[in-house]
């Protein structure tokens, strides 16, 4: 038997078709209070998109411990091996708009929130271990260089190879961004990266400098440019419909997770900076630790409410686990929570995403936009803290964690060496590609920057240069026969 179709208010609806009017042929009345409704809930139905990570893909699932990591933690989602917790992933492209197709060259976004007993803990990554810039007064600049150009409305590869030029720190995540791993298949098929260190601290008090990886058990798969472009000609949602068909055939993408340990004291011995986004932990020093396995296996029933509104912030931290001096990751824990509540509301944390679901929520926040709760203090006279009553929310001296040892002696962690942004993309470029992979690098590279100025080019060959020689030639001669292959006519068409 069918249900009756109401108001929102819950009241009975007479029609769905047919518009109250004056006469057989209008004009409507105003007391048409449904047919008002309907239209002005479909002028909301759409909020700001995200100004960065804009299109996205989701699934629940569920991560499971492996290997015991207590010594490091206290963190009770790794307390005892065979323990399970839910997770919310949320994979996107940066740069491209919401309808962008999915196989665009791009970094991607890897958030994963777990819904642990002790509150929700956001790891928001990507599928790089490192980012184009190390300090966040680079970031609003850097992202401005990825979007659209305000006169000519189009992306501009002048502009980012002009700020990349300006930046030569950039030039390890324009590498791997340039590389076979610029275009995954699809998100099963490419590693996550927390990307920045983090710290765990145990009972005792330790603290250890962390970093995460997520190694796809699927393998790594990807695009050539043109099996992307041949692509998109035939469906921009690949990886919407890649995901969702797998999970929904009961092919669930599977990720092992590892970390990498710093002590304290080491990370004043390192060549390079330890908290710098633009630099990995070489895996022969740090070697990779089994930590557990994440298993995706739940398409959620509606995209809106489960990935739209999914709201990872780096501030969602819980006792054991917590930040480092990275100065990225400082300034991402106030910029995300910050662009939720901008784009999501106040009280963005209650939405169904992204409400604590193993963690009973207490706090004092009070009204604003969305304040749809119940008072979650614990006792109806309890709006304010402290306060007389034994059943009201009070802080918990135990989740205090240990004080971060930072000496203020800049200089410790600052890097003296002039090669030091380039040591270990040279690693990548001339170790860890093989020769078709350095090829490819090379015309990924030089199709990017066929579009730019001679003098931003030349910039930007003096930065691949100081690379590996063969990588900034390989890339001038790549960049050279695309330009002799186009043939000029008359009707070929001047770049203003
Ligand atoms: P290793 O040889 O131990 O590791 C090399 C890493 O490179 C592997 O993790 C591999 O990932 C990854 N890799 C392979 N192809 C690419 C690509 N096209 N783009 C990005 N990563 C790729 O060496 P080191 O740890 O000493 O690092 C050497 C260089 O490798 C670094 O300077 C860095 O550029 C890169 N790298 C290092 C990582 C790290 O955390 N140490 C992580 C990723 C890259 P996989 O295991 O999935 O095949």
């Amino acid at each position: 038997m069918s249900r009756k179709l109401t108001t929102s208010a819950g009241a009975p609806m007479p029609t769905n078709e047919h518009s109250l009017s004056a006469g057989p042929r209008g004009p409507l009345l105003m007391q048409d209070y449904q047919l008002i409704e309907k239209l002005a809930h479909q002028n909301r139905e759409r909020i700001p998109e995200r100004a960065v990570h804009a299109k996205g893909w989701g699934a629940f699932g569920t991560f499971t411990v492996t290997h015991d990591i207590t010594k490091y933690t206290k963190a009770a989602i790794f307390s005892e091996v065979g323990k399970k917790t839910e997770v919310l992933s949320r994979w996107s492209t940066v740069a491209g708009e919401l309808g962008a197709a999915d196989t665009e060259r791009d970094v991607r976004g890897f958030s994963l929130k777990f819904y642990t007993e002790e509150g929700n803990w956001d790891l928001v990554g990507n599928n790089t271990p490192i980012f184009f810039v190390r300090d966040p007064y680079k970031f609003p600049d850097f992202i401005r260089t990825q979007k659209r150009h305000p006169v000519t409305n189009l992306r501009s590869p002048e502009a980012m190879f002009d700020f990349w030029a300006a930046q030569p720190e950039s030039v390890h995540q324009v590498t791997i961004l340039m590389s076979d791993r610029g275009i995954p298949q699809n998100p099963a098929r490419m590693n996550g990266y927390g990307s920045h260190t983090f710290s765990f601290w145990n009972d005792a008090g330790e603290r250890y400098w962390i970093k995460f990886h997520f190694k796809t058990q699927q393998g790594h798969a990807h695009f050539t440019n043109e099996e992307a472009e041949t692509l998109i000609g035939k469906t921009r949602e690949s990886y919407q419909e890649d995901l969702f068909n797998m999970i929904e055939e009961g092919q669930h993408p599977k990720w092992t997770m590892f970390i990498q340990v710093m002590n304290e004291e080491d990370a004043a011995n390192q060549p390079f900076n330890p908290f710098d986004l633009t630099k990995v932990w070489p895996h022969g020093d740090f070697p990779l630790i089994e930590v557990g396995e994440l298993e995706f296996n739940r398409n959620p029933d509606n995209y809106f409410i489960y990935v739209e509104n999914a709201a990872y912030s780096p501030s969602n931290i819980v006792p054991g686990i917590s930040f480092s001096p990275d100065k990225m990751l400082q300034a991402r824990v106030f910029s995300y929570a910050d662009a939720h509540r901008y784009r999501l509301g106040t009280h963005y944390e209650q939405l169904p995403a992204n409400v604590a679901k193993a963690a009973e929520v207490h706090f004092y926040h009070k009204d604003g936009g969305m304040r749809f709760f119940p008072q979650q203090t614990g006792h109806p006279d309890a709006y304010y803290e402290p306060n007389q009553y034994e059943e009201a929310a009070r802080p918990d001296p135990a989740a205090t964690e240990p004080p971060m040892k930072i000496d203020g002696d800049a200089a410790r962690y600052d890097q003296a060496d002039p090669d030091a942004d380039f040591v270990q993309p040279r690693a990548l470029y001339a170790e860890v590609l093989n020769d078709e992979q350095r090829a490819r690098l090379h015309s990924n590279m030089a199709s990017a920057m066929g579009p730019c100025s001679d003098s931003v080019k030349e910039r930007w060959y003096a930065v691949l240069a100081k690379v590996h020689p063969d990588y900034e030639a390989g890339v001038r001669r790549a960049v050279e026969d695309d330009a002799n292959a186009i043939p000029v006519t008359d009707e070929t068409p001047t770049r203003a």
